[in-house]
């Protein structure tokens, strides 16, 4: 694990802004927009972004658009030129819900489907087609398919963050911030005691401390979660005696259980927002911290730094670029729309509940399995 401070190459974008002219305009329609990243970013770089800053969000009332930000965005994409920011899940039901009929997905391209899935009569752009996730790509439609062949009469549960294609081949969906709820209401529903989940191997594994029933997972991991170990933890600890320490559920279950607490993206930005303790760690992607640390500036942020490579492609100049040219439209085939949609509708129809909090103390049972295709 890096202890030394996230480094995002502007570069491109400095190259890219002496295009984009700097004047009083621009400084006029951006410099408040500076109020709300100056803890994470000196002016110095927010001068750098604030023509293209200002050149979206004029594109953006022109055409009607909505920009929907991952929590996972730099700072300047998610508090300068965001409508929703949030995690995957509510980033699309957002898209759902707003009137603007062109939507601007600044994530990866499993979000972007997860939203035409939800908005099918809707134009849903990503900024870049390169943008993938190793979780999604580690699974495809047909591995689902055996493995139901392989454990006939059992639902299979997948994690939002996958194609659409095995959203189309399993029964429900899940996020991490409801996936416990989904595992047990899914095995009421068929009456088993066994489920598959797919295609994180470390959320199963967690998930699976946390509740009764048994779990077939899949050997799928996140690149960014899995480099984190229960070692890192507690040299981080030894570093800063009294830090809070804060795990996503998609790290391995050693850092789980070194962590004070473990839950979904919302669930860690809510924790912060209130119980203000005063040194914190998040364990997760790097530019999450600087998000939710601008919200709550009186507490310290560490941060330990691991960046999603395929979050990190999408850039203000590739936004602005998407935006101009509408380029690059995320299609999904009707009829998987339909198959993938009945998963996460199956998900959407369970009772709310509040975000599962993980208990980092559960252990991994025995019966835990992992298939292959
Ligand atoms: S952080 Fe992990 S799960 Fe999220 S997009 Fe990147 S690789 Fe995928």
């Amino acid at each position: 694990m890096k202890f030394e401070a996230c480094e995002i190459d502007i570069s491109a974008n400095k190259k890219d802004a002496e295009l984009l002219k700097i004047d009083p305009q621009v400084k006029a329609e951006t410099d408040h927009l500076y109020e709300g990243v100056k803890h994470v970013m000196p002016y110095d770089e927010f001068v750098i972004h604030a023509p293209y800053i200002a050149a979206i969000n004029r594109l953006k009332k022109e055409k009607d658009a909505v920009i929907l930000a991952h929590n996972y965005m730099t700072a300047d994409i998610f508090h300068c030129i965001s409508d929703f920011r949030g995690d995957s899940l509510y980033l699309a039901r957002q898209a759902q819900k707003v009137p603007q009929s062109l939507i601007v997905q600044c994530g990866v391209h499993f979000m972007a489907e997860t939203s035409k899935i939800l908005c099918p009569d809707k134009k849903v752009l990503i900024p870049d087609l390169r943008a993938g996730c190793s979780l999604a790509s580690g699974i495809t439609g047909r591995d689902v398919a055996l493995i139901k062949q392989k454990y006939p009469g059992l639902p299979v549960v997948t994690y939002v963050n996958t194609t659409a294609d095995v959203k189309a081949e399993s029964d429900i969906c899940c996020t991490s911030s409801n996936a416990v709820q989904v595992v047990e209401e899914i095995a009421k529903q068929w009456g088993v005691d066994r489920v598959i989940m797919v295609p994180d191997e470390y959320l199963a594994r967690n998930v699976s401390a946390q509740t009764e029933i048994k779990i077939i997972a899949w050997k799928g991991a996140c690149e960014v979660h899995e480099l984190f170990t229960g070692d890192d933890v507690k040299e981080l600890r030894a570093a800063y005696p009294g830090i809070v320490v804060l795990a996503h559920p998609e790290c391995p279950n050693d850092v789980v259980r070194e962590a004070d607490f473990a839950g979904s993206t919302g669930a860690m930005n809510d924790f912060v927002f209130t119980q203000k303790p005063k040194q914190v760690v998040l364990i997760t992607e790097c530019s999450m911290s600087d998000n939710v640390a601008i919200e709550n500036p009186e507490v310290e942020f560490i941060r330990p730094c691991n960046l999603c490579p395929h979050m990190k492609r999408i850039s203000l100049k590739a936004i602005y670029e998407c935006l101009r040219d509408e380029k690059y439209e995320v299609d999904v085939d009707p009829d998987m729309i339909v198959k993938a949609r009945a998963a996460v509708d199956a998900m959407l129809a369970l009772p709310p509940r509040n975000a599962n909090v993980y208990d980092v103390k559960a252990i991994v049972p025995d019966t835990f399995e992992l298939v292959s295709a």
